[in-house]
């Protein structure tokens, strides 16, 4: 597809087709995985190709790097060997001491990494972003020169408003990157509202099939830090292997259908669990009394994703014996898959985590609704 047919297709058909790739050379309809380590040099001592090196060189990387940057909207994408490799990447690449403004709710896992930043010359604030005068007054003009957001964000699935936030980054010079992991390009573009970079643990909602760990940038301009993110992505070695970004492209074909599917489920059995004996809280951007819903119904489109938490009245004992009590629901760490997961997140989660307790996160698969139901109901008569 030229670019132009990519502007004209929705991104159910972009991904059915994989933007029309195929091999050239025996019009096979499915893409080879290009394993080459190294590429010939031309007689004139020249890479014709464009080729030189498989650490960032490589046909099967950019293929679903493509696919990516048409589905956000970008100019470019990069993939990356995890999502914590694109996360850390960006934060790697600034050049001077920064000012970082970032969620107060986010993954864990990056959220630990960056309490530790001052190692790098940075400090980061961690701040409600879904309260945008605590934004604002998190500023510190001249200083400040990153953004870091994700919505909805882990665990809570707080939404943040992404043009607002957009707009007081932009008014202090600084950048804007959002993890939209768990929104998916399906149901939000962020750089459409403004955000420079968008990131996705491609481990979840894009490759879908848990199997493949892999991590995602996008672009809207090409500009210096996006250029030395490149550089370091080559000097470091930290680029997604040939035969994860094949698998990633393949599970991306049925990215449309599954995500529509998981949060058609998600928002039947968050409306479900509302006023159930076990639970105190049910938290789900789709839900009318989500402190987030205005903001989501605005930014997302389609749908408001895959994941809910529930509290559970009596405490932490109990919500651990609700996962223990599942049968259809797997225990696991980690979202997005076809399979439904159930996890305690306090047990996982580290220092300064503002997860209570009390709280089982749930993400939805593809299984049957009234089974996944009917499994969930009878594990949390055990909490009543
Ligand atoms: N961002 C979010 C929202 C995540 O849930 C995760 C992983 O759970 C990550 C980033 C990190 O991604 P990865 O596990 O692919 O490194």
């Amino acid at each position: 597809m030229d670019d132009h047919t990519k502007a004209t297709f929705n991104a159910r058909t972009l991904v059915a087709q994989a933007l029309g790739v195929h091999d050239p050379v025996t019009k096979a309809i499915v893409p080879p995985i290009h394993m080459a380590a190294t590429y010939l040099r031309d007689p004139d001592n020249g890479y014709s190709s464009g080729y030189i090196y498989g650490r960032s060189d490589n046909v099967s990387v950019q293929q679903t790097e493509n696919l990516i940057a048409a589905l956000e909207g970008a100019e470019e994408a990069m993939l990356f060997g995890s999502g914590m490799a694109a996360a850390t990447s960006v934060l790697l690449a600034l050049e001077k001491p920064t000012h970082i403004i970032a969620s107060k709710v986010m993954y864990w896992g990056f959220r630990s990494w960056l309490r530790d930043i001052g190692r790098y010359g940075h400090t980061v604030s961690f701040v409600e972003t879904s309260d945008l005068d605590a934004v604002s007054a998190a500023v510190r003009p001249g200083e400040t020169g990153l953004f870091w957001i994700e919505t909805p964000s882990n665990p809570l699935w707080t939404v943040t408003d992404i043009a607002a936030v957009s707009e007081i980054a932009h008014a202090c010079d600084a950048m804007l990157c959002v993890d939209s992991t768990v929104a998916t390009p399906i149901f939000t573009k962020p750089l459409s509202l403004g955000a420079d970079i968008v990131m996705h643990s491609a481990t979840k909602y894009l490759n879908g099939h848990s199997d493949v760990i892999a991590g995602a940038l996008a672009t809207s301009s090409d500009g210096p830090l996006w250029s030395l993110i490149r550089k370091m992505r080559g000097q470091h070695g930290t680029n997604l292997g040939p035969f994860e970004a094949w698998l990633l492209m393949r599970g991306m074909r049925t990215l449309d259908v599954r995500v529509r599917a998981q949060s058609k489920t998600a928002a039947r059995l968050a409306a479900q669990l509302v006023g159930h004996p076990a639970v105190s809280a049910v938290l789900y951007p789709g839900l009318e009394n989500h402190p987030g819903h205005s903001v989501a119904l605005r930014q997302m489109s389609g749908g408001f994703g895959g994941m809910f938490s529930v509290r559970i009245k009596k405490g932490e004992k109990a919500a651990i014996a609700v996962a223990a009590y599942v049968e259809l629901w797997r225990r696991a760490t980690s979202l997005g898959g076809v399979e439904s997961l159930i996890e305690h997140r306090a047990s996982i989660e580290g220092e300064g985590s503002p997860c209570p307790g009390d709280l089982l996160r749930f993400s939805v698969g593809l299984e049957d609704p009234d089974e996944l139901y009917f499994d969930l109901t009878r594990a949390l008569a055990v909490a009543i």
